[in-house]
């Protein structure tokens, strides 16, 4: 194969995943085993030294997870990566080598319900903590930053919906200050954004969602740019200094742009364990080959959903950046040139109780807790995921008591529209 880049299509299938060498099997098979016999004595020594080289025991690396995690390092364009147990485990594992007890994070109020419980009550556990500011006011941010301050965190399309974060600026401050950016690029799949390309540092996934794409296994995933230098400030003495959780190693010096990466397989899996699965791997896998097929089909399906509730009577509001009448219309164009993804919230006239009555009423729609399916999903925010925030939180969360939120699947949009309408019908009734 020539070096020329070739195509996210392409990647999607193919990177990550050669035939096996020992069986010419074409598909990537689910190596399922804990443990990979040494050839001798002085090959076992050498791989406990550097686990990347070869594989020792699956709570470290297994080589149907090591397929996933190059193919998603590919789709986004980073240098190395890891897999873990989940989205959530993902967040925690891609802090874990940058911060200490008494160290922050400075994030946006526009998270995902269970990010927004983990950073503000969870992390406080491990003597961390996160400042929470809104992520349009750039001055706001800058002035969160202090000498504790180890990451800036943001989703690139945030959840609920209906907001893009402004990437290139908030890449550009994080340059300015020194600190690593971390986007969370789960609403929009590195097929509608590429976040390092708009200065992150660390991408995380939960590839529960859309990279999986059919509501099968949880997972997560961090991509890293390599692009960051771990030296310069002396505030990332795990990567920049001999490491005592691994026998000394300095893993920028030894490693530069793998650094990070190599840290998360020696220190962070082996010691904290949220491992993915090969057989959830395997699901994963199977997912991203049509990921770009399906989100061309979640954008088309969201845009014509969106523009049909946005002119529907019994409809208050639309939050979707692919309609025109969404503040963040041009910001899409710059950080999700691919589209604003399928993730939006409607408020609905009848508030509250209409939209508990709406949510009972949909026959195709599913109300669950999760999306980036291939079904169309629905859930009231405010009496489920964001239940346990204040109606202050939830507002700036974008998810108010008369909001739902849609996960819109790749159905008919004629089929999606028919259910919604039936189903507003008899909630504003
Ligand atoms: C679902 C989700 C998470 C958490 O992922 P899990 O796989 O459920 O742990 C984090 N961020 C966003 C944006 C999500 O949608």
């Amino acid at each position: 194969m020539s070096d020329k880049a070739q195509g996210f299509d392409t990647l999607q299938i193919h990177a990550g995943a050669a035939p096996d060498p020992a069986t010419g099997a074409r598909q990537v098979p689910i190596y399922q085993s804990t443990a990979y016999v040494f050839k001798d004595a002085e090959h076992a020594a050498r791989l406990f030294n550097f686990p990347e080289g070869g594989y020792i025991y699956s709570r470290l690396t297994n080589p149907t997870v090591a397929a996933l995690a190059e193919r998603i390092v590919h789709l986004e364009g980073g240098v190395g990566g890891i897999c873990c147990s989940s989205g959530h485990a993902a967040q925690i594992m891609a802090l874990f080598p940058l911060m200490m007890p008494g160290c922050n994070i400075v994030a946006s109020t526009r998270l995902y319900g269970g990010t927004y419980t983990q950073f503000t009550q969870t992390i406080k556990r491990f003597g961390w903590s996160a400042k929470l500011v809104d992520f349009d006011d750039l001055d706001a941010v800058r002035a969160a930053v202090d000498d504790d301050t180890r990451a800036i965190f943001c989703e690139s399309i945030a959840n609920p919906g209906g907001y893009i974060t402004d990437l290139d600026a908030i890449g550009s401050l994080a340059n300015d200050v020194g600190l690593p950016l971390i986007v969370d690029n789960t609403s929009a799949s590195p097929y509608l954004c590429r976040p390092i390309e708009h200065g992150a540092t660390l991408v995380v996934h939960s590839t529960t969602k859309y990279l999986t794409g059919n509501g099968t296994v949880t997972g997560g995933a961090i991509v890293d740019s390599g692009q960051f230098d771990w030296s310069a400030s002396g505030k990332f003495p795990s990567l920049s200094e001999p490491e005592p959780a691994y026998h000394g190693l300095n893993f920028h010096e030894a490693l530069g742009g793998m650094a990070f990466t190599f840290h998360s397989i020696a220190v962070g899996l082996r010691d904290l364990g949220m491992t993915m699965n090969p057989q959830g791997a395997h699901y994963t896998l199977m997912g991203i080959e049509t990921l770009s097929l399906r989100m061309r089909k979640h954008v088309e399906n969201a845009e014509t959903v969106a523009k049909w509730l946005e002119n529907d009577p019994r409809i208050e509001k639309v939050t979707y950046a692919g309609l025109e009448s969404s503040p963040y219309y041009d910001r899409k164009a710059r950080i999700c040139p691919n589209g604003a993804g399928a993730l939006f919230t409607v408020a609905v006239k009848g508030g509250y109780d209409a939209c508990v009555k709406l949510v009972d009423s949909l026959e195709m729609f599913s109300h669950v807790a999760n999306l980036g399916d291939a079904r169309s999903l629905i859930i009231h925010s405010a009496s489920t995921t964001h239940r346990q925030l204040t109606d202050e939180q939830r507002e700036a969360a974008g998810a108010s008591p008369n909001v739902v939120r849609l996960s819109i699947g790749i159905e008919d949009a004629a089929d999606i529209i028919a259910d919604l309408d039936q189903a507003l019908t008899k909630a504003t009734a």
